[in-house]
């Protein structure tokens, strides 16, 4: 039996979009736990499928845990620096407490870019490092969007990267960081190797329900077959202007040739594939005019995926380019699902069921260009915001949206909630009493995420380009940190133009 230490620290940083962090956001609940501490880890997590719960389902009876803090805030603009400083500084106080340990294992991200530093996992991990000193094993686990970068991998003895997207596997990469960390403690460290593509995937292209990606995966896990350790790979978050933003593969094995090879091998198929990371993007009106006629011939409903402001990319899911487009081509038995308006949720509370409201909604955040939508909505019904949810990517969470509510305009419901969460659980529109497989026309704040629980009733899915943080041509970005020569869009032209070279 070992002490291994626990803790977890995640963020998702669009450095694009309008909002920043706060150390509320990492304290306060949303559709995963609030900030937790101390002993309280050890049972907060249990059956929901994120990293650190399957690390402690199958580490908890092997060694001797020490909690120290896990927290997340919903993905948005920089983590403030004083929400950073807090949080690192008090992780760092509690392992220097902890007295002696044998191992730590990180429940991290991997896009984490503060007000003041680009690379706050590689920043902690050298922090960390500095603390526990060179030997003890530290092993991570990150999210398929995290961009990696060398700093990272050199103070982490090893990072485990889940493999799917949607995230179903969230959990079992935490028990793969569990079985690597028992390694470590067993046999020493391992070599690593890290390979980059030169070129950035739109979020919609990464779905590994679908080739190349799912081909791709298939090629990491065989990778362990064939001799390492552990291999992964990260498509990286594109919406980060920072150097290392993009594509990675990792491999760790006993020998460094070994390793190398495999990393090689992984970031060569990514390579070939490239001119494979694309598909049809659809604007409102063409979307919503097709998706009518098309629900009609189906008699099953037409999702569209209201990308460019999903909120788990940092859109802050108060957009309405969408909404307007269903209100305005006559949509029936269309959902628009979430926005995330607080000031309208207590309006709608404070009217009542049945109600007539007349204003503005959406829109609050200042993204430029940005305004809100305004009209007459109906109050059809009202919620607590908390409830289970029961689709397969936030398996196992209560979730805590705050006030919610249902507004009807025509024949568009629009559901309000009053925390940011991604449309990606049926549970979030069965609150408010829609039945999702019920409805013609499914309009959700989210790029691949939703797939999860609502592929299996779509009749088609259409991704959908309305305004929004999260653009799936990263060509309209003003990237002026990231390394010159990368493709910001596959096969497109490399960066390092005019406002890269003037920064
Ligand atoms: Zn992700």
């Amino acid at each position: 039996m070992a002490r291994i230490a626990v803790g977890g620290f995640q963020h998702e940083t669009n450095t694009f979009a309008p909002l920043k962090a706060t150390y509320r956001d990492f304290e306060m609940a949303d559709g995963w736990p609030g900030l937790t501490e101390g002993p309280a880890i050890l049972t907060a997590f249990e059956g929901i499928n994120l990293p650190i719960a399957g690390f402690l389902g199958r580490a908890r009876s092997r060694h001797d845990i020490v909690p120290l803090l896990w927290c997340s805030a919903s993905p948005s603009a920089h983590v403030e620096r004083d929400a950073y400083e807090r949080i690192a500084g008090r992780l760092l106080s509690l392992i220097k407490a902890a007295g002696s340990l044998d191992g730590l294992y990180l429940d991290l991200h991997g896009a984490m870019v503060a007000e003041h530093l680009e690379d706050g996992e590689g920043e902690l991990l050298e922090r960390i490092r500095a603390l526990v000193g060179p030997e003890m094993p530290i092993v991570v686990s990150l999210d398929l969007h995290a961009n990696i970068t060398e700093r990272m991998v050199r103070h982490a003895s090893a990072l485990v990267v889940c493999r799917t997207y949607p995230h179903v596997d969230l959990a079992e990469s935490g028990e793969w960081s569990a079985d690597l960390l028992d390694r470590l403690l067993k046999h020493g460290p391992l070599k690593k190797a890290m390979r980059r593509a030169q070129f950035l995937v739109p979020l919609t292209w990464q779905c590994t329900l679908i080739d190349p990606a799912q081909s791709l995966y298939r090629a990491v896990t065989e990778s362990e077959h064939a001799g390492a350790a552990s291999a992964s790979f990260a498509f990286g978050f594109p919406p980060a202007d920072i150097a290392e933003c993009g594509p990675v593969a990792l491999a760790y094995a006993e020998d460094q040739a070994r390793a190398d090879r495999i990393a090689e091998r992984l970031i060569a198929g990514v390579n070939e594939a490239e001119q494979d990371f694309a598909g049809k993007v659809w604007q409102p009106d063409e979307a919503v005019a097709y998706a009518k006629t098309r629900a009609v011939e189906l008699k099953r409903p037409i999702i569209l995926a209201d990308t460019q402001d999903n909120p788990g990319a940092g859109g802050n899911s108060d957009t309405v380019g969408l909404l307007d487009a269903l209100v305005r081509n006559h949509a029936e038995q269309a959902v628009f699902a979430n926005l995330y308006d607080p000031k309208t949720a207590e309006i709608a509370h404070r009217a009542g069921v049945g109600a007539e409201i007349n204003l503005g909604i959406g829109a609050w955040s200042g993204m430029k260009g940005s305004t809100p939508f305004h009209g007459t909505f109906k109050v059809e019904r009202l919620g607590d915001g908390n409830f289970d949810a029961t689709g397969p990517f936030y398996r196992g969470n209560r979730m805590q949206l705050g006030p919610m509510a249902l507004l009807k305009i025509g024949g568009v419901s629009i559901v309000v909630a009053s925390r940011k969460q991604q449309a990606a659980d049926q549970a979030m529109l069965r609150h408010l009493g829609i039945e999702p497989s019920q409805q013609r026309i499914l309009a959700l704040k989210s790029s691949v995420h939703f797939r999860a629980d609502f592929q299996a009733i779509a009749g088609e899915i259409l991704i959908v380009a309305a305004p929004g943080a999260n653009p799936v041509d990263h060509r309209v970005l003003t990237y002026r940190h990231l390394r010159s020569g990368v493709r910001l869009m596959p096969l497109g032209e490399s960066h390092g133009g005019e406002a890269f070279r003037q920064a």
